[in-house]
Formats: structure tokens, sequence, C-alpha cells
């Protein structure tokens, strides 16, 4: 199977260049040719297989140039016990009758991007080798937080790779700082920046186009590239888990083989949904996508009007991951509904670049009318939701996730719709733990890593490992460098 750029499908690359290239250099997204099927008795033979079987089965489906025991190893380092504190990987929890929950946070930063990041190490370094790469790469990182620790664990002791996170010194939480500053792993580095989230990002931006950097680091034998998510090595290990929820749905008679199902997804990049979109015609019967969105509702009204028009008020929400206007991973969906139409694909991206909006075509929208749903949610709903599902479920989410229940709800009290509805769960609540217990009627909060001795307290409910250890940890980052000076920074990091 090839890959090729959304924008032009006359170039065709293997996985394995797909994935260590990131980008295609037209700008456009490296996407499958075609997508493959599943079988007609895959669902029933994955039912019985463990997570990182799955994982084994549907990527190999994409992955021609990889092995099934090369997959294997991957996905047992990536997904193993010492990564991930359940067994099952991704457990589906039974809400209410209609309603499970899928929860992508079991992972070493208690974020659903370890799902990617995990795996994505793995594929990257193997494909250099496939590629005759000789050079080390470093993946450089501007972050807001959980982006760069979930690479700094995936990138932690991979051989071949190195990886420099630079988050903005007044940008992220003390808890995000905390997990970042204490990274272990010889191959990793991790300096804060002067100023706001845009000036760590120009700064990364500036490195990755500084030629003459690019030479100096050619010469000591290593080569620059990205871990963003719009990578194939990201959206790829996303889509295992919508197959492998059904499968478990289907294990414990939730379900029975070919029940439709619904997927609520809260979304910032586009790059989760995507994932149960390909699920879907991959041939899981998922049918709704419902689109969450907070005060961020670029996607609602989109999927809702077939406009696109960033050209609104940026908002700062409790749910910090999906406060995005640019929704990169959207481009992949225009080029499937298109027919795989580059030029159309190239004309909308160029419009959105040019003018912060396009209206997709009458054909498009009537497609994503079927295929979605969409709403959003403000952070005074977010709290009430966490409240009411403490309340009466005893089930403490996320602010993320809570914006999917809130959604979703709104989307049943319009429709009536009764399909069973997978709500995928984004974070563990001890990654937010000041509005969580604000959310649930906490007043008198405490400090830094306190908050999470205090949530555990009060909620009964024991926190992940990796962040109840932090405040144990050494600190092993504490430069702080103007962005002027990331140059250097990351010539001596890279010695
Ligand atoms: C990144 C992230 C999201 C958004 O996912 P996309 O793939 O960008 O849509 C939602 N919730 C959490 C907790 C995240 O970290």
């Amino acid at each position: 199977m090839y890959y090729v750029s959304t924008r032009d499908k006359s170039q065709r690359h293997t996985a394995a260049e797909a994935i260590a290239q990131g980008l295609a250099s037209d700008g456009g997204l490296m996407t499958p040719e075609v997508l493959p099927k599943l079988s007609q008795n895959a669902l029933e033979t994955m039912k019985e297989m463990s997570y990182q079987q799955r994982a084994v089965y549907v990527m190999n489906s994409y992955l021609d140039d990889f092995s099934a025991s090369e997959l294997s190893s991957f996905a047992d380092k990536a997904y193993g016990p010492e990564k991930f504190d359940v067994k099952e990987v991704a457990p589906v929890r039974t809400v209410d009758g209609n309603t499970s929950c899928l929860e992508l946070w079991h992972g070493p930063t208690c974020a659903f991007k370890d799902m990617a990041l995990q795996m994505l190490p793995h594929l990257l370094s193997a494909s250099l080798v496939k590629n005759q790469e000789e050079k080390t790469v470093c993946i450089l990182v501007a972050t807001s937080g959980d982006t760069g620790k979930a690479a700094l664990e995936g990138f932690r002791d991979v051989d071949k790779t190195r990886i420099l996170v630079f988050y903005p010194k007044d940008g992220v939480s003390d808890i995000q700082e905390l997990q970042m500053c204490t990274q272990e792993g010889e191959n990793v580095g991790v300096c804060s920046v002067v100023g706001n989230f845009d000036d760590a990002q120009t700064g990364v931006k500036r490195l990755f186009s500084d030629e003459a950097l690019r030479k100096q680091l050619a010469d000591r034998g290593f080569f620059l590239s990205s871990a963003n998510s719009i990578n194939w090595g990201r959206v790829l290990p996303q889509i295992v888990y919508y197959i492998s929820a059904y499968c478990d749905l289907m294990r414990e008679g939730r379900i029975q083989k070919g029940d439709p199902i619904n997927v609520c997804v809260p979304t910032g990049n586009f790059g989760n949904i995507l994932a149960a979109y390909y699920a879907k015609e991959m041939g899981v019967p998922i049918a709704k996508l419902i689109c969450a969105s907070n005060a961020n509702n670029v996607l609602t009204d989109f999927l809702k009007t077939g406009v696109y028009d960033r050209n609104r008020t940026f908002y700062n929400t409790l749910s910090p991951s999906m406060d995005i206007l640019i929704s990169s991973n959207l481009e992949r969906l225009l080029f499937a509904l298109s027919g795989h139409d580059d030029q159309q694909v190239r004309g909308y991206m160029e419009q959105l670049s040019a003018t912060g909006t396009y209206q997709v075509s009458p054909a498009i929208q009537a497609k994503l009318d079927k295929l979605f749903a969409a709403g959003c949610c403000d952070d005074e709903q977010t709290r009430k939701v966490i409240g009411r599902m403490w309340k009466e479920h005893s089930y403490l989410i996320d602010p993320h996730t809570a914006v999917a229940f809130d959604v979703l709800e709104q989307y049943r009290a319009e429709t009536g719709d009764p399909t069973m509805t997978l709500v995928a769960s984004t974070a563990s609540p001890f990654k937010f733990c000041d509005s969580v217990l604000g959310s649930i009627g906490v007043t008198e909060l405490a400090q830094g890593t306190d908050l999470i001795d205090q949530l555990s307290r009060v909620s009964g409910i024991e926190a992940p490992a990796p962040l109840a250890a932090l405040k144990e940890k050494q600190i092993r980052f504490d430069r702080t460098v103007a962005k002027e000076q990331m140059v250097e920074q990351v010539l001596e990091m890279l010695r």
C-alpha cells in the first residue's frame, strides 16, 4: 500500500517514507491511497485477542513494509505493563444501558496522546532503518503541555532518536512543568522559553527553517524531525482502539455482532475522531460520529454549515488541549470525502491560509451531514457535567471528556437516538485536579502536587502512579532561554 499527499496524489510513498517524512513536501498530509477493509470475520477473530495483538492485526494491513513480528515487538514495548496500568490498555467502562466510555489515558502520561506516542517512536526508528538513513533523528517539540510530556515518554531511550522539548515558561500548569522537568532517559532534553506558547512555537519553527543549523547538525550526524499529530504514525495507532472497543463491547455482550454504535469524541486537531472515521470506513459498524468541541466551536459550525471559518475569538478554556482554531487533520477527511480530489483539497487549504475560511462543495456537505453530528459546550456546562457524572454515576471524568458527555446529551435530546454510544475519554481527571475538584464541590484547593493527594482523598480513587510519584522525582532540567538563544541551546544539547 502506498501513501499520497492530500494535495498531490501523483507522488507515492511507502509507509516508512510517509512516517519518516511526517508532512508531505507540498504541505499536504500523507494519507493511504486506499483504505484496507476488514475481512468478514475480522472482528470475530480479534474479539479473543489482547490489545497488543489487535494492534498488530490492524496496523499490519496499513504497513506493507513492516513484518508482523516487527509490529508485534513494537506493540509489546509500547503497550506493555511497564507503560500501561491496566492489561486491557484501553478499557471500555459501562456508564449506563446505552453509554460506554473508552478510557484512553492509562499510559505513562495519563492522556490519550500516549496511545499514539508510545507507538510512533518504534515506527519511526524502524522506518529510518528501512530508508537506510544513517543519521540520528532529533525530534523538536514546542508544547503547551500534554504533547511534550507524551512525546518525551514515547521517545525516551529509543534507539537512534533524540528528543528536545521547548515549553513556554508562562504557559503550562505546575504539574505539567514538573512532569517535563523530571523526565528520565538518556536521549531527552527539556528547556523552557521566556514567553507564551506562541513564542515557543515560533522559536521551534525558526529552528526547522534554519539552514545553517541543519548543516551543523548534519555534520554531527543528526537531522531534525517532528512528532506532530499530522504524522501518519500518530493517526494509525488510534484506529486500533476503536476497533478494539467494538470487539470488547461484543465480548461483553453489550452489543451483538453487526449492531451499530455511535462514537462521541472530544475534538481539537481532529486526529482522534478521524481515526474513528477510518475505523468506520474499514468496516466497523459505526453509525454517527459525534464531534464535541468546547467554546472554540469552529468544527461545530463547520459540520453544521459546510463553512470553515477560523476568523473568530480564541478562548482559553478548562479543556486546553482542545483550544484550537485550525484542525489540521480535517484535511484528510476532505481528501476522503472529495473522492481523493487533491486539487479541490489544495484549493480549500489555500483559501484557508489566505482568508481563514472556505466552504465545501454541496456534495461534501451532504456526506458530512450523513456521517457526523456536532455540538459544543462552555466551561460552566463542563463543570456541571463533571459534577453530575460524579454524583449520579460515581464516575470521575476530566474536563475534555466532560465536553463529550455534554454534547452527547444534547445530541440525544435533539434526536432521541437510542444507539449504544462510545464516549472517548481522553485524559485522567488527575491531570486536571483543580478543575475537577472545583466541579465536584470542593472550594478550598491545595497547591501544586498536593492537589493530586487532595483529589485522591476526596474521591477515594487512587491517583495514577506516574502522577502520584511526581513529588519524589528529581528535577533534571531547569534551564530557561530567550527565544533568540534556542539555536545555541539545541547545539549544546546535541553534542
Ligand atoms: C489532544 C487532546 C484532545 C484533542 O484530540 P485531537 O486528536 O487533537 O482532536 C482531547 N483531549 C485531550 C486530553 C487531549 O490531550
